[in-house]
């Protein structure tokens, strides 16, 4: 299997190689084998990707912009005709299965491009009467405007980044993950197709060095990342020391919360959704299912039963719905914690294991994972696992719950399930998480902000909150009768 693109870099609208940089190579997690390999940026590439967004810039950002929004519709056009080929790209790139690919990736960025490529348009400032005189606000771009990306959804974060950036008159650099760096460049090639100006969405490989030399170049403006905490912290330090805007999209140990009263089905299918999906590698997971006492042993026996029949094996079958971790580091990582699970005395109630699948020897698979018996002190109710595991918790009451669901540094999503609406509205109120839902689990529509409270991040993702965020607010008062100076 290759997967081979043109080259490792994309800047000023044509692929470009530097083969100084520290070779990267970009493994099928289905099989374990190399399907291309890359370059790191050097601080050359990185030179280059910058001057070109820089150059770029300024006569974007004079352009009206509903004319801005077109290029960003025709692109989000060029995603949907191509979905077939990116979801296979991203299959191999991630092994998320094509079942989760052909769905939730490109469509997902699609989405994005053509939504605020609409919206921008009627994205204005305010008036503001002052008696006579009056003041007005202008949404100005930030100018170079980088975006650093995590490996679960590679294209899509690319989308939910330049898709704001530009429509508000930014450029963007773009740095996937070192882990799936393909769609990335697929993308760069269908905004170029679609008639962005060369220049504007660059894109350049590497590791964590290069992001950082990224945030800390002089023309860069604002920073964009999808990571974990730690990553955050450090990049959030870095643009803070140099004054620069930044979006922290970042890890999450949210809690799903089930009451007795729930819509039982429902509420399963949620926190299977929840902590299952794309093998358990999604930011906003509900890894913290509390059950109500009263309905605890039937949503479990009928989870087990639900997670049993997942179809986990080669993630290009159309049947298969469950394919591997990304790599062997997170395998490792998550196998580690199911032990250390067990250790802290909760029950493995299924799963748990790497499972032997047949021509797939060397994948980084791992079976979807449920604890049972699981305590607020339990490491796996505490930590990101990033993993299909899934931890019971049972509560009793609503103040009890509440408390306990909120006794985490994180605070990127939480969900309830219940038919007591009052009570949905009312516990919500209470959580302290950016996303949330109520008898739903882990939708994330353009059209509404995503984003975390707590260590989870910082600004938000989508909607309109996107605009605000690659943008400057700049002030005009106008004078319209005499200056009244006592000179
Ligand atoms: P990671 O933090 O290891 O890496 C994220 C990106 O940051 C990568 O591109 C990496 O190269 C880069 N990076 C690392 N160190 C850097 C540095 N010092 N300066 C600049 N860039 C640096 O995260 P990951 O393992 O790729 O992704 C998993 C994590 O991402 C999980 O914690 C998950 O919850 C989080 N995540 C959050 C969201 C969200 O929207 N909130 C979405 C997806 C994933």
């Amino acid at each position: 299997m290759k997967a081979q693109p043109k080259a490792s870099h994309y800047i000023n609208g044509r692929f470009v190689e530097d083969e100084q940089g520290a070779p990267l190579a970009v493994i099928y997690p289905a099989t374990g084998e190399t399907i291309a390999t890359l370059h790191s940026a050097t601080p050359n590439i990185v030179e280059l990707a910058v001057e070109a967004a820089r150059e770029a810039q300024p006569a974007w950002a004079r352009l009206k912009p509903v004319e801005r929004g077109r290029i960003l519709r025709r692109a989000a056009d060029l995603l949907r005709a191509r979905n077939d080929e990116l979801a296979r790209l991203e299959t191999l790139d991630t092994g998320k299965p094509l079942q989760e690919t052909l769905v939730a990736d490109a469509p997902s960025a699609a989405d994005c491009l053509e939504y605020l490529g609409g919206a921008v348009a009627a994205f204005n400032g305010d008036f503001v009467d002052l008696g006579g005189p009056f003041a007005y606000t202008r949404r100005e771009a930030l100018g170079v405007c980088v975006g650093i990306g995590a490996w679960n959804y590679p294209i899509q974060i690319a989308g939910w980044k330049s898709a704001p950036a530009l429509a508000m008159g930014n450029a963007m650099v773009f740095k996937p993950s070192e882990n799936t760096p393909l769609s990335a460049l697929a993308l760069a090639e269908i905004y170029t197709e679609a008639g962005l100006p060369d220049g504007l969405f660059n894109v350049v490989q590497g590791f964590g060095d290069v992001g950082g030399a990224l945030v800390a170049h002089e023309a860069v403006a604002k920073v964009s990342v999808t990571g974990s905490v730690p990553t955050g912290r450090k990049v959030l330090g870095l643009a803070g020391s140099l004054m620069k805007h930044a979006t922290m999209e970042l890890g999450g140990k949210s809690p799903l919360i089930v009451f007795d009263d729930a819509d039982i089905e429902n509420a399963i299918g949620g926190a299977m959704l929840g902590n299952f999906y794309s093998s358990g590698q999604i930011c906003s997971n509900g890894t913290r299912v509390f059950v109500q006492k009263g309905i605890h042993d039937r949503f479990v026996d009928r989870l087990l039963e639900r997670t049993k029949t997942i179809r986990i094996g080669d993630p290009l079958d159309p049947e298969v719905q469950m394919g591997p971790l990304v790599n062997k580091a997170q395998h490792d990582k998550v196998m580690e914690y199911i032990e250390i699970g067990q250790r802290d005395g909760a029950t493995l109630a299924c799963g748990g294991k790497t499972p032997a699948l047949q021509g797939f020897e060397n994948g980084f698979f791992v079976e979807p994972t449920v604890f049972t018996g699981v305590t607020d002190t339990m490491r796996i109710a505490r930590e990101e696992i990033f993993g299909p595991v899934m931890s019971v918790l049972t509560f009793e009451t609503e103040d009890e719950v509440v408390e306990r669901a909120n006794a985490t540094a994180f605070g990127l999503a939480a969900g309830v399930f219940t038919r007591d609406l009052a009570r949905g509205h009312r516990v919500i109120g209470e959580l302290q998480a950016g996303t949330c839902w109520i008898n739903a689990y882990n939708l994330t529509p353009v059209e509404v902000p995503f984003g975390g409270y707590k260590q989870s991040g910082i600004g938000r993702e989508n909607s309109l909150a996107a605009l605000e965020h690659y943008s400057q607010v700049k002030t005009v008062y106008v004078e319209t009768g005499d200056v009244a100076s006592p000179y």
